[in-house]
Order: structure tokens, then C-alpha cells, then sequence
């Protein structure tokens, strides 16, 4: 077949051929040996060294990931481009049914994972949004390929573009508010981890057929819902839970809330006001007879941990789910610090037999460097931990092979004796 000659191509030194070869999708700007003067968010050919075709790529003219493996053909043009993007998001739609139940909210389609690098959506019940890291899918016509597909996929009439200020600077693109790309609906109420009739008797202790309603707002200035990727973690922790609990760094009360059908008395914890006003709200959404109210507290995780841990206080079960402390393997001394240092106090403060969900969603952070932080802080209590699980992010946010910045969530379930 002639190949196109309006595709630009751009060349590649062999440390880059290597990460490609290893499944990896990304090309960093100093792996680049030659590039074309190219549009930013162009589709272009990547070339080895002894011109050895690689694939296509989305080009960014301005980040350090300087291409995106798209595949390993060459394309020969926008429109095949865009038929490949078509065929990926179905695939994501197809992979989410697989793989989701008892949810109205999931991820739909997550970058790199569902080889559509740069581009993340994610359904809240009957809002769903888009929200774009690369220049290339920033492109108009692009754009709406993208919502025009995504509508034919899932038949979403609300569809809102959500914006992340950082990542469109780093990628030189103008700055916008998030705004509603089709449809009028922009808030919701969205339900997790709803059993199906009959799971109840199967032992899914706590997840009552209605599930665990938020609620969802696409265009407040204040991030709400719920970390999506926790979703089965809530479900999992509830299955061990019992007495009492506390929740730290709550958010607006993912883990709180579900913990609150089993446990008989449930404490909270953030510093975030507006978090916890929302999870208030959210616990308005689930009251109902029987459940115990929970207790939202405003607080220094590390301060009221060591208030509590002083004043005495146990717990059957606390969940410590801070937010990354090491944004890069630079800060990871100081980070593996701060883990250390809850899960001590969480440690000292449980119940023979309570139960430990602690988690870490730094990226930087290995699942095995993760567990050896908290082998020293077993030791350094004089306890003893027995591991239930060793879990990630939800199946919604996939793992993709190869990359391994896509597994990013650990999340360790133990018994403490
Ligand atoms: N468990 C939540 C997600 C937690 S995200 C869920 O499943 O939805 C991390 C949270 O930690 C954020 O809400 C943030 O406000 C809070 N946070 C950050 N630093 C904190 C600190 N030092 N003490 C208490 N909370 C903190």
C-alpha cells in the first residue's frame, strides 16, 4: 500500500524502541533522535533506528511524553485515526460491562489503559464526562467524533467536559471551565456497589440491594463524587467490617458510608471542610433505619491520630486512605515517612482481631515497597498482621500490562492480632 506522505514521521533512538517493544506506549522527548515540525497533537509514524516502522503515535509539541503509541500499523490518515479511536471506545463500553455491576458510576475509558492515551470518561449515572490530556484529542473535530461515538455507544444525553488546569498547561493548551458538551444535565445522584437480588444471602454482608448513593456535580469548582477507582475496596472492606470504625481522610465518606450498613458506630475524618459537607449530604442521600449516624470530623489526619492513639481510643476496624504523598520517586523518603507514620497510630489503635484497609495511591510507591513500610510498622507495635488482601484500583480503571504507570492503587486488608 503507498504510504501517505502527509503523515509526519518522527525518528526514535533504541532505548525507545526498547520500552515500545516492552508493551510500554509513551516515547519521552530525550528519545527522540529527529522530529518533524508538526502540528501539536498530530498523528504521526514512529520510526526506529535502521528506519524500523514502530507504529503511530499522537504527538504533544510541548511534553516530556513527546508521543503516544496508538498502535503498531501505520496509519494512513485522520480517518483512520478516528476509526481506531471508534473501535477503542467500543471496546472500553464492552470491557466496563464486563467488568461493572451494581454501579450507575465507573470509569468508561481510561487513557493509556484502554489505548486511547490521553482521554479519560467516566459515567455518574445519567452525566457523563470527558476529560482530555493530550493536545490531541483537544482537537474540534476530534472532540466530536469522540461525543458523537460516545452518545451512540451508551445513549448519554448529558455529556460535560471536565478539566484538569494542570495537565492543559503542561500540554500548551488554553485554559477553559468546564462546560457541558451536550445535554442540559450537569449534577446527579449516582449509586456503587448496589447488590444484585439474592447476593445478600451470598454473604456480601453490607451491601444492601439499594446501594450507596452521591451525589455528582460535573461543574462545581468542588471536585464531588467519589474516587471511582475504590469503588470494589468499599465493598471489600464492608465484608470484614463490624464495631466500630473510623475513616480516615474520608472525602465526601466513600469508605464511611458503607461502612456505616455494617459497623455500629462510625467516625470520619478529613481536613477538607467542603469534603466533609458533601459527605454529609451524601449521608442524607442513605439514611435510614437502623444505620448509625456518622460522626464527620475536621481534622490533621496525623494530629488526631495521635490525639486518639493517646487518649486511648480503639477501633474494630479503621481505613487509612490519604491522599499520594510521594508525587515522584524524588519525595519518596519523606513520603514512606507519612504512610509509616498512620498506620503506627492506626496500629496501636485497633482491637485484637480489628481490621486494617490502609492504602496508598501514589503511582511512585511500589505495592512492595507499600507492604515492607508496613512490615516496620507491625514490628514497631509489637503486633502481628495477617494479610486478607492485596487489592488495587477497581476493574473499571484497568492495568494495562506493560504500563505499569496505569496500576497506580494498593490497597492491603489485614487482620491485626
Ligand atoms: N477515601 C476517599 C478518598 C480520599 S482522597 C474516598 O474513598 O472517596 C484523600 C483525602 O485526604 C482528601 O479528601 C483530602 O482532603 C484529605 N487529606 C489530605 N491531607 C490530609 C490530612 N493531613 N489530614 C486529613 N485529611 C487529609
Amino acid at each position: 500500500m503507498a504510504q501517505d506522505t502527509r503523515i509526519p514521521q518522527v525518528k526514535v533512538n533504541d532505548r525507545a524502541m526498547a520500552r515500545l517493544r516492552g508493551g510500554h506506549v509513551w516515547v519521552y522527548a530525550s528519545d527522540v533522535v529527529d522530529e518533524p515540525k508538526a502540528e501539536p497533537g498530530t498523528l504521526v509514524h514512529v520510526i526506529g533506528p535502521k528506519d524500523k516502522p514502530l507504529g503511530s503515535a499522537l504527538y504533544s509539541s510541548s511534553s516530556q511524553i513527546k508521543l503516544r503509541l496508538l498502535c503498531r500499523e501505520q496509519l494512513a490518515s485522520e480517518d483512520d485515526l478516528m476509526d481506531l479511536a471508534r473501535r477503542r471506545l467500543a471496546e472500553a463500553v464492552a470491557f466496563r460491562s464486563q467488568v461493572v455491576s451494581g454501579a450507575d458510576a465507573y470509569r468508561l475509558a481510561f487513557s493509556e489503559a484502554d489505548r486511547l492515551p490521553g482521554l479519560i470518561v467516566d459515567r455518574y449515572n445519567d452525566v457523563y464526562t470527558i476529560q482530555i490530556l493530550t493536545q490531541a484529542w483537544d482537537r474540534p473535530s476530534r472532540k466530536e467524533a469522540i461525543v458523537s461515538r460516545l452518545r451512540d455507544l451508551t445513549g448519554a444525553e448529558n455529556i460535560v467536559e471536565r478539566v484538569d488546569e494542570r495537565i492543559r498547561e503542561l500540554e500548551q493548551l488554553p485554559q477553559l471551565a468546564p462546560h457541558a458538551l451536550c445535554g442540559s444535565k450537569t449534577a446527579t445522584v449516582f449509586t456503587l456497589n448496589r447488590a444484585s437480588p439474592g447476593a445478600a444471602k451470598e454473604g456480601t454482608a453490607g451491601v444492601g440491594e439499594s446501594g450507596v448513593q452521591f451525589h455528582y456535580d460535573a461543574l462545581s469548582g468542588q471536585k464531588t463524587g467519589a474516587f471511582l477507582d475504590q469503588r470494589e475496596n468499599y465493598a471489600a472492606a464492608a465484608r470484614y467490617a463490624r464495631g466500630e470504625a473510623l475513616d480516615v481522610c474520608t472525602y465526601q465518606g466513600g469508605f464511611a458510608l458503607q461502612l456505616a450498613r455494617v459497623c455500629a458506630k462510625v467516625t470520619a475524618l478529613d481536613s477538607s471542610r467542603e469534603a466533609l459537607e458533601m459527605a454529609e449530604q451524601n449521608e442524607k442521600l442513605n439514611s435510614a433505619a437502623g444505620r448509625p449516624e456518622v460522626e464527620w470530623i475536621e481534622a490533621n489526619a496525623f494530629d488526631l491520630l495521635k490525639d486518639y492513639a493517646a487518649a486511648g481510643k480503639q477501633y474494630d476496624i479503621i481505613v487509612l486512605d490519604p491522599p499520594a504523598f510521594a508525587k515522584s520517586k524524588r519525595n519518596l523518603p519523606a513520603a514512606m515517612r507519612g504512610y509509616k507514620e498512620l498506620n503506627l497510630r492506626a496500629l496501636r489503635m485497633l482491637r485484637p482481631g480489628g481490621i486494617l484497609v490502609t492504602c496508598s495511591c501514589s503511582f511512585a510507591v511500589s505495592e512492595e515497597e507499600f507492604l515492607l513500610m508496613l512490615t516496620g510498622a507491625v514490628q514497631d507495635t509489637h503486633r502481628a498482621a495477617r494479610i486478607l488482601e492485596r487489592r488495587g484500583q477497581s476493574q473499571d480503571h484497568p492495568s494495562l500490562l506493560g504500563v505499569p504507570e496505569t496500576s497506580y492503587l494498593k490497597c492491603i486488608i489485614a487482620s491485626i492480632v
